[in-house]
């Protein structure tokens, strides 16, 4: 990959929206960018480069981004040199009908293009013509991509800190009948398992504590081109030398091996948490989602992990309002939510999203039913996750503390800033997690951001903890 540093220092403010895919995308492009001598900004008003890493998955994630594309409009009239780029999931799905919606958008780039955007801004810089690239591509590109974010970042970019994500592999080929993703993202690509244990070890190096393993549908690593399974994989990164933990998200159901199950028995680094998508608890609704398992199947997977693990944390995502969901559908859900007993939900309404299927099915849900069916599944959701933080009091856990909360001074501030200033024994509000990863608060001396410590449980929230450093 070929490309000229600037000698001119230029600033570059970059709003991501959706997943944790974005957030990690995120992290390339800044690295990315630094070979165009740019840094990060959290003023738009100072940025010579605006970028928006976009997410389709659901229409109101998409109209957000329309709306901050409108907020650029009038720096860019003021500004004319300002470049302004969108990428990510909209980006890949609209390609040139952005360009011809926002007269005043300069770049494009997909889902498979993060790698191009500094030869995009040049050629923007140089030609001042607009640009869209929305092709895929296969994994090679992506390689190039790590080594030369990590060789020119040197590591010393405040982004990579006590916790990092790695990409493993990317696309889904499931087409569950109400997701985007795989028309924005490709198809399933994994990556060589020789170069994610390479970036583990650089990011163990620069001090990196924990190290999440990410991708559309982790259990079907190894299917497209790695030379090895999941859990396989996940076992070698749990025995790297330095890691102190290790997670991995999303999984799918379907996929979830007896051999991964098994691991969370074997492997003490690897955190006491699943993320593990339901979606519906209607047979009905699972099959027409195109999920590929049912209520029961589901069901008896978390019935073994509880027994296996007990006190291990379960989460889940549940849609409500897809097409054709009765009230003995919802219902259905409604008990297997309560007979599980999840430690938390992300729940959405069904958002139609073009291109996929249950986008044209007959019977739609309106958004009123939608609306209380949501509301009647978080109140419930609430109270059992509330009541799962109380079993916490007077509990110690071992926290990894992140760094300052967001209401200490200075926002989120982290561990590398922290150093940076030499500000390690004042006391201030910090931020960490448990290995079940729920968030625990507590006043300390800034001197435990970045360890793990043994922490009592004081208070219990229905959104966190508090805690205090239990010696
Ligand atoms: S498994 Fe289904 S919901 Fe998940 S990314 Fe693939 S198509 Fe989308």
């Amino acid at each position: 990959m070929e490309m000229q540093l600037d000698k001119k220092e230029k600033y570059l403010f970059i709003e991501t929206f959706g997943c944790q895919m974005n957030d990690n995308d995120s992290e390339k492009i800044i690295g990315l960018m630094s070979s165009l001598n740019c840094k990060t900004t959290d003023s738009p008003d100072k940025a010579d480069i605006v970028i928006l890493n976009t997410c389709s998955i659901r229409g109101k994630a998409e109209q957000k981004v329309y709306s901050a594309l409108g907020r650029f409009k009038k720096l860019k009239k003021q500004r004319p040199d300002l470049i302004i780029g969108v990428g990510g999931c909209v980006a890949q799905q609209e390609g040139n009908r952005l360009l011809k919606r926002a007269p005043h958008l300069d770049v494009v780039f997909g889902t498979h293009n993060i790698h191009r955007l500094p030869d995009l801004i040049k050629e923007v810089e140089s030609t001042r013509s607009r640009v869209a690239a929305t092709d895929f591509f296969s994994f090679i590109e992506d390689e190039e991509l790590f080594e030369y974010t990590y060789a020119k970042n040197g590591l010393e970019n405040p982004i990579y800190m006590v916790k990092v994500s790695i990409t493993i592999m990317r696309g889904c080929n499931n087409f569950c009948s109400y997701c985007i993703v795989p028309y924005v993202r490709g198809r399933e690509m994994s990556r060589k398992s020789s170069d994610i244990l390479q970036e583990a070890k650089k990011l163990i190096k620069a001090e990196v504590k924990e190290i999440t393993l990410l991708g559309q549908n982790v259990n079907s690593y190894g299917n497209n081109g790695a030379d090895i399974s999941f859990p396989e994989l996940l076992r070698l990164v749990c025995r790297l030398d330095g890691i102190e933990r290790v997670r991995f998200i999303t999984s799918h159901p379907k996929d979830m091996s007896e051999e991964l199950i098994q691991l969370f028995g074997e492997e003490e680094r690897l955190c006491r948490h699943i993320h593990l998508p339901l979606q519906s608890g209607s047979d009905t609704i699972l099959k027409i989602m195109n999920r590929g398992y049912t209520r029961e199947d589901y069901l008896n997977k978390i019935l073994k992990l509880k027994m296996l693990y007990p006190g291990m944390a379960i989460t889940t995502d549940i849609i409500v309002g897809f097409p054709g969901e009765t009230e003995s559908d919802f219902l259905d859900t409604m008990n297997l939510i309560k007979e599980i007993e999840f430690d938390n939900i992300f729940s959405f309404k069904y958002s139609p999203r073009q291109e996929t299927m249950a986008a044209s099915f007959d019977s739609q849900i309106s958004d009123t039913v939608k609306e209380e069916r949501l509301a009647i599944l978080q109140e419930t959701q609430m109270d059992i996750t509330h009541s799962k933080n109380q079993e916490m009091l007077g509990k110690t856990v071992d926290v990894l503390i992140e760094g300052k909360s967001k209401t200490a001074d200075g926002g989120a501030a982290i561990l590398n800033n922290a150093k940076r200033n030499n500000a390690v024994n004042a006391i201030t509000q910090l931020t960490g997690r448990t290995s079940c990863n729920k968030v625990v608060n507590l006043s300390a001396s800034e001197e435990f951001m970045g360890r793990i410590a043994p922490v009592r449980i004081i208070k219990a929230s229905p959104n966190s903890l508090t805690g205090s450093i239990w010696k």
